[in-house]
C-alpha cells in the first residue's frame, strides 16, 4: 500500500506540469527556458498526452512578421517558441526583457530525438531533399536514419518525406495519409521559414496522433552531414550567422533582415520611451 502511494506520487513530480515564461519580442511570444528546460516541457507535454508545436524563430522570422503582420498569428499558434538565434536574445536585452539563452532549433531537435528513443516514440522526417536532388541519390531525411540510430539507440524513425512535394491537393492529402499511417507521435517539419510553420498550423488538425511538431529549417541537411555547423569558436561568439553567410554567401539578401530587425528594435525601443 505504502508503495503505490509513493509510486504515485513520484508519478505526479515527474509529469507536473511546467510553467512557462512567455516574452513578447516584437510581437513573437517567446518562451523564456534554457535548453534543458525547453526539452523537460516538450517530455512533459508528450508524456501526458498533449500536443505541442514547437517553432525556432531567429531574427530573420521575427522580421518576416514585422513585414507581413499576417504571420504573427501562425507563429504565436505554438504552443513552444524558442529564439533560435542570437540576434533575438540581444534584442530582448535591449528590450530589458532578457530571455535566459539562445535555444538552437538543431539542439532541441537532437534533445526532442533523444526523448523519443527513451520513450519508444516513433518520429517522422519531412522535408529535405528527395534523391534526384542530392549527390548520393539519396534523400536528406533518409540519410539521416543511420546516423540517428547510431547516436539515438531504439530510435524509431516511422517515415520519411522529402519535402519537394506539394504542400497543397492530393500530392499534401498524400503526406498526410503517409504519416498518419506512420504512427509517430513526433514529427519534424523541415521545409525552411516560413513554409514550415505554415504548413504545420494549416495541417496540424488532420494529424490526430502527432503530439510533438518541429519546424526545423535545414536541421536535416545538418543532421545528415551535408552542411556543417559553424565551429564552437563562432557559435560562442554569437556569430553562427556570419559563418553561415560565409559559407553561402547568396544567402546576404535574407541577412539583410538582420540588421533591420537589430536597428529596428532600437527605434522600437526610442518609440516606446
Ligand atoms: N526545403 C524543402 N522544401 C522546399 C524548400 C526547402 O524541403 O520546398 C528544405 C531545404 O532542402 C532545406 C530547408 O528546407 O533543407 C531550408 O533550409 P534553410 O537553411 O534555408 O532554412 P533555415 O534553417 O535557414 O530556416
Amino acid at each position: 500500500m505504502k508503495q503505490g502511494c509513493l509510486g504515485s506520487l513520484f508519478h505526479y513530480e515527474r509529469l507536473r506540469f511546467m510553467e512557462i515564461q512567455k516574452i513578447n519580442i516584437r510581437g513573437v511570444y517567446f518562451a523564456n527556458v534554457t535548453m534543458d528546460e525547453a526539452a523537460a516541457y516538450v517530455e512533459e507535454r508528450l508524456l501526458r498526452g498533449e500536443t505541442t508545436a514547437i517553432y525556432t524563430p531567429n531574427p530573420e522570422i521575427v522580421q518576416m512578421c514585422i513585414e507581413n503582420e499576417a504571420f504573427y498569428e501562425t507563429v504565436n499558434s505554438a504552443e513552444l517558441i524558442v529564439p533560435d538565434g542570437i540576434g533575438v536574445v540581444k534584442a530582448s536585452k535591449i528590450l530589458k526583457t532578457p530571455l535566459k539563452q539562445k535555444v538552437a532549433g538543431v539542439e532541441l531537435g537532437e534533445r526532442v530525438l533523444d526523448i523519443a528513443a527513451r520513450n519508444g516514440k516513433g518520429v517522422y522526417l519531412f522535408g529535405g531533399k528527395d534523391a534526384s536532388r542530392t549527390e548520393s541519390g539519396i534523400g536528406v531525411a533518409d540519410q539521416c536514419i543511420p546516423v540517428f540510430e547510431k547516436k539515438f539507440p531504439g530510435i524509431i524513425v516511422s517515415g520519411t518525406r522529402d519535402g519537394y512535394c506539394k504542400k497543397d491537393g492530393e500530392e499534401n492529402e498524400e503526406t498526410i495519409r503517409l504519416i498518419n499511417e506512420s504512427g509517430a507521435e513526433i514529427l519534424f517539419v523541415c521545409l525552411g521559414a516560413p513554409l514550415q510553420e505554415k504548413w504545420i498550423h494549416e495541417n496540424r488538425s488532420k494529424l490526430p496522433n502527432v503530439k510533438v511538431y518541429l519546424g526545423l529549417g535545414g536541421s536535416l541537411d545538418v543532421y545528415s552531414g551535408n552542411v556543417k555547423r559553424a565551429p564552437k569558436l563562432f557559435i560562442k561568439l554569437g556569430l553562427e550567422w556570419f559563418y553561415r553567410l560565409l559559407c553561402e554567401p547568396k544567402r546576404i539578401g535574407r541577412m539583410m533582415k538582420l540588421p533591420k530587425f537589430y536597428f529596428g528594435t532600437w527605434i522600437y525601443k526610442l518609440k516606446k520611451k
